[in-house]
């Protein structure tokens, strides 16, 4: 195995290869829910250092794990226990390749950090629309092998709709050059698409071309009380109706997720917070507008008089300024913290039809509640993109330890099965990692698996690349 390392100093200079020390921060995934064993952590500059690492690699069949910025939900970019695989880190390789303003879209590296991307749109005078609580530190390389989704995807879709071209490693350590920023393109097979969200699996992404959108000329956030989800469901189409291609956000935050912040983080000013009856569900919407504030503001008071009046709204304040805006998607954004403070928990990152959430939020709730006296649930999510995070925390009284350790198989038995049973999705946004492939084993048709393996085996015939990430090593297993 020295001989390996050896060769890989050779390539990327012997302080990127690092080997000895404290290398939990690559080990352990962002949950601290696996803690792996690498042989090293290699962190190469360019495409052609990824190219030749990978080739050292496959000739001394050693498995890589790509990581970006290692805030995967899912158990996808940490090594196993075993002490024989590579993580390979992209996030040396942060340059920006090209702007080109004419086409909207420019050409970033794998290892650039989310939000620097959106402050250099912003900069230009454009917009780059992917967000998420992790764009701090999360990569848009992470992003594209995720397929993340974030706030807002109800406008401008995942990241899949934001991506024009790749640039990939293949297994065999050759370099895709399909760096295009066509719009249109249907020339045989699209393995752009194959490529995102496949978790690291089937190449490893140094660049993409994403696009870039004009900067709206307003926007407005409101946060509104609601009687139920049945309402919430009903507003989002009265958004759709009032605000058109303006709407850009469509957050529901149950009310225990909220007291959650309440409690855990006191300094944040949350709407109706004082209130003796709170209820049930609060929505935040965003509108963003193409001419002016005055416009954006007309749109959405139209919105929220009819919303009043069909009785789906009942109480709602409108941001009055952008530092206003700002506190209220704090708040949303706030809500896995409060809910890491409050205690273990066990998470689940759902779709289902937005018009069929209603029921399955009251399916669900009433099972759970049934099964698990004491139950507290953390319902919030993208409910414009019929996507919650519906997370369960352990009874007021208890362990949380010993509740994890007791009732989560049960608790994700429970809720899988009522997703299945409503025609939804196991796993949203956030992708199968290692923590859900007896999930996709599950979940997922016969066919559609055996298509899956016959891809992999394909493309990655020596399954060095992230094994044990989505498919389960052999078919059988
Ligand atoms: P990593 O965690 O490093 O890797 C994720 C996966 O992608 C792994 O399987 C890895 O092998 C693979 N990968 C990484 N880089 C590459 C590459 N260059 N080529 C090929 N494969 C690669 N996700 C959402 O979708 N929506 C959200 O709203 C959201 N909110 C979050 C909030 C918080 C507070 C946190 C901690 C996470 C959140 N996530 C969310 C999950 C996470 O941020 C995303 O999955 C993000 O896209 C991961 O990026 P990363 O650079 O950290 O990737
Ligand atoms: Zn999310």
């Amino acid at each position: 195995m020295s001989a390996l390392l050896e060769r890989l100093r050779h390539i990327v200079g012997p302080q990127h290869v690092l080997h000895e020390g404290d290398l939990i921060a690559y080990e352990q995934d962002w949950r601290r829910r696996a803690r792996g064993k690498a042989l090293a952590v290699v962190r190469p500059a360019n495409t052609e250092e990824v190219a030749a690492v990978v080739r050292e690699c496959a000739a001394a069949g050693t498995s890589i794990v790509p990581q970006g910025g290692n805030t995967g939900l899912s158990v996808g970019s940490t090594p196993d226990a075993s002490g024989t695989q590579i993580v390979l880190s992209l996030t040396r390789m942060n340059a920006v390749r090209q702007i080109d303003r004419d086409n909207l879209s420019f050409t970033v590296e794998a290892g650039c950090i989310l939000q620097n991307l959106q402050e250099l749109a912003d900069k230009e005078g454009l917009l780059f629309p992917l967000s998420l609580a992790a764009e701090g530190s999360c990569t848009i390389g992470g992003n594209l092998g995720t397929n993340a989704g974030g706030t807002q995807v109800v406008r401008y879709g995942n990241t899949r709709e934001l991506c024009l071209g790749l640039e990939v490693v293949t297994a065999q350590g050759e370099i895709w050059h399909g760096l295009k920023g066509l719009r249109k393109d249907n020339t045989g097979y699209d393995l752009r698409n194959l490529m995102i969200g496949s978790e690291g699996t089937l190449g490893i992404i140094t660049a993409a071309t994403m696009k870039l959108f004009p900067k709206p000329a307003a926007q407005l956030t409101a946060f509104a009380a609601l009687p139920d989800m049945a309402s919430a469901v009903r507003l989002l189409g009265l958004a759709h109706e009032f605000l058109g291609a303006g709407l850009t956000g469509f957050e529901v935050m149950g009310r225990f997720a909220l007291s959650l912040v309440i409690k855990h983080m006191p300094q944040l000013r949350v709407p109706f917070a004082g209130e003796a009856e709170a209820p049930p569900y609060y929505v935040l919407l965003e509108n963003s507008d193409s001419e002016s504030e005055e416009h954006a503001r007309q749109r959405f008071e139209a919105l929220l008089e009819r919303a009043f009046g069909d009785g789906c709204v009942l109480d709602a304040v409108v941001a009055e300024s952008l530092s206003q805006a700002h506190d209220l998607w704090h708040i949303r954004e706030s809500i896995p913290l409060a809910q890491a403070e409050e205690g273990l928990n066990i998470k689940h990152d759902i779709s289902i039809a937005a018009s069929r959430i209603p029921a399955f939020v009251e399916h669900a709730d009433a099972l759970l509640a049934r099964e698990i006296p004491g139950v507290r649930l953390v319902n919030f999510g993208h409910l414009g993109d019929g996507n919650l995070h519906y997370n369960v925390q352990a009874p007021e009284q208890g362990d949380p330890k010993v509740f994890l350790r007791e009732q989560e198989d049960l608790v994700n038995h429970l809720v899988y099965e009522a997703v299945a049973a409503f025609g939804g999705s196991f796993s949203a946004e956030h992708g199968v990692g290692a923590l859900k492939v007896d999930k996709l084993q599950k979940y997922q048709s016969p066919v559609a698996l055996s298509m899956m393996h016959a891809i992999k085996q394909a493309l990655d015939p020596q399954g060095i690349l992230n094994p044990g990430c989505i498919l389960a090593s052999t078919p059988s297993a």
